[in-house]
């Protein structure tokens, strides 16, 4: 151990760096991740238990999670936690809290960069899984992929810098300290949309703080949850102190979050789950010594602004891809574009020939932009979106579907009033709505007006509107020339106002102070007089 956390200190020393992503031009990228993408399918298909206090528990019942590009292909099986499994989990995190908790800084974070270290090592075969199992194409998994290797590298760190001496003001008389202590037990759930970074984000900010977990993977993505399991299994990560508990949150979630032992929910997902588990959160029960902490990180209608003063040629590719990456399934995708009129016809025109021109189709080759949203209620969903934009606006792209697996085609739809349900509503989805504004101050007027706030992008040449936006663009991220997509851990600590949730800042200084409670001791050196009234 002793080594473990001579050599986390020492790393963390190294400032942090996000993680390059790969080149898939180069040959032997391509043929490393084909080499996974095999290695893969031959392991598709077989059941997954529990982990409860490291122990692998087998379900009563399973559910299926399938691969979206062709769903008669099985990933894997899945146990269904109950009720009853979920308290257990629980009482796992709680016993292991008790020793976790002791447990210094630096070697909790030396478990973390030793898991960073393995994700590096197991890269192609998460990318390969997220392929399978989300319908990722070959860059996006890859980006995901490399923001859990920054998340875990960049805690690591932030949970040392938490630990050292903190600069508070000194007085005569007194040794006064001020450390941050763990909050307890801490409820995990992640959305599917970034299977990898944000289930690693939230479940590594919360152990590396001495916090223990119940990770209860989104029910579309629990195999990518499973290698993290394996991973932090293989660094020898003490038992309990990540659970994992795959199962409907519909059914365990209410039992996890109102669990008296719970000290707090971390939980990225849409408006309306954030919603409940912050309304049910804050309900007391008995045997409950605290008050539940919830971090939740929700939806977005993010907004991508384009005055007259713009390069139109850039902004156009900027609302293409903060649209269609990913099939528009991003928290921060840029699902209204919002042009003004003296440039709209240009670029709407500029944006319907760039999407005509994206691909879609197999995920499994490198060359693939789009994929398959994620599940058949997506489909369903997002469909029928489009149906109703069809009689909100004029149908300019896409529009279409394509089985067997859950194709959408990259769709938009101009003209669109900015009350319109399909400029207000998250649809999660290859959808854009193009609006026009009159003018700049209409444009941002428009922006504004949704109940999220999670990101924003304005292209604009204007160093004046540019520096009205950064006041008046209320948005938790927002970009200038560039989309909307795309927050890298460190340089964009990321969360949003309003209904996108409660702007934890993920991947940025302010986050483990969330997952940690801060305790001022002091210590009388000599007798005196004592100033203070609390
Ligand atoms: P959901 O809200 O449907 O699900 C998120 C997680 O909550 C899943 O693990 C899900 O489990 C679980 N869950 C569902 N119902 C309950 C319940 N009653 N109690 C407790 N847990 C429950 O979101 P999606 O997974 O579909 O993710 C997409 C959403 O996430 C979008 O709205 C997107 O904007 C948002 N998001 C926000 C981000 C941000 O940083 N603000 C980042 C990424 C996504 P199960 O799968 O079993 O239903």
């Amino acid at each position: 151990m002793a080594k473990m956390i001579e050599s986390a200190a020492s790393r963390a020393r190294t400032p942090f760096k996000n993680e390059d992503l790969l080149d898939f031009t180069r040959p032997e990228n391509r043929q490393s991740q084909l080499d996974a993408l095999a290695k893969t399918k031959s392991e598709l298909g077989q059941t997954y238990p529990l982990i409860i206090n490291g122990k692998k528990i087998s379900g009563e019942t399973t559910f299926t999670s399938v691969n979206p590009s062709q769903p008669d292909q099985v990933i894997g099986y899945f146990a269904r936690a109950t009720v009853a499994q979920a308290n257990e989990a629980v009482q796992a995190a709680a016993t292991a809290f008790e020793s976790w908790k002791h447990v210094p800084a630096e070697e909790r974070a030396g478990y973390l960069f030793a898991a960073a270290d393995l994700l590096k090592q197991r890269r192609f075969e998460m990318n390969a899984w997220m392929i399978y199992e989300v319908g990722k194409s070959w860059v996006e998994a890859d980006a995901d992929t490399a923001e859990a290797i920054d998340f875990m590298e960049y805690y690591a760190r932030e949970m040392i810098r938490l630990a050292e001496d903190q600069p508070i003001v000194r007085i005569e008389g007194e040794d006064n300290q001020l450390v941050y202590i763990p909050l307890g037990v801490g409820a995990v759930i992640p959305p599917w949309n970034f299977p990898a970074a944000i289930m690693v984000g939230m479940t590594s900010a919360s152990f590396v703080a001495g916090n223990t977990v119940v990770l209860k993977p989104a029910s579309t993505s629990p195999m990518i949850a499973w290698q993290f399991m394996r991973i932090l299994e293989d660094v020898g990560l003490p038992a309990g102190v990540v659970n994992y508990l795959t199962g409907s949150g519909s059914t365990i979630g209410d039992a996890l979050i109102e669990h008296p032992q719970v000290r707090y929910i971390a939980f990225t997902g849409s408006r309306d789950v954030g919603l409940r588990i912050n309304e049910l959160a804050a309900r007391h029960h008995k045997g409950q010594r605290w008050l539940k902490r919830t971090i939740l990180e929700m939806g977005g209608k993010d907004a991508v602004v384009v005055d007259e003063t713009a390069d139109l040629e850039a902004a156009a590719t900027g609302i293409v891809a903060s649209a269609f990456g990913f099939q528009g399934q991003k928290c921060s995708a840029g699902s209204r574009a919002i042009i003004v009129e003296g440039v709209y016809d240009q670029v709407l025109q500029k944006v319907i020939e760039k999407t005509k021109k994206l691909t879609m189709g197999d995920v499994t080759q490198p060359e693939t932009y789009m994929g398959p949203v994620v599940d058949a209620n997506a489909f369903k969903k997002i469909t029928e979106y489009i149906e109703i934009g069809k009689g909100e606006g004029r149908l300019v792209a896409g529009g279409d579907h394509h089985g067997p697996g859950y194709f959408i085609e990259p769709t938009v739809i101009a003209d669109v009033d900015p009350h319109a349900r399909i400029a207000q509503e998250e649809i999660f989805g290859p959808v854009l709505a193009v609006i026009k504004a009159r003018d700049f101050d209409d444009a941002l007027h428009i922006a504004n007006d949704t109940e999220y706030g999670l990101t924003g992008s304005l292209y604009s040449q204007d160093e004046k509107r540019i520096e009205r936006a950064k006041e008046e663009y209320y948005v938790g991220n927002l970009y200038f020339n560039r989309k909307s997509t795309g927050a890298l851990v460190g340089v964009h600590p990321f969360g949003g106002f309003n209904m996108s949730g409660t702007d934890s800042k993920a991947g940025g200084k302010d986050y483990l102070l969330l997952f940690t409670q801060a305790k001022a001791i002091s210590a009388r050196k000599a007798p005196g007089i004592q100033r203070g009234a609390v």
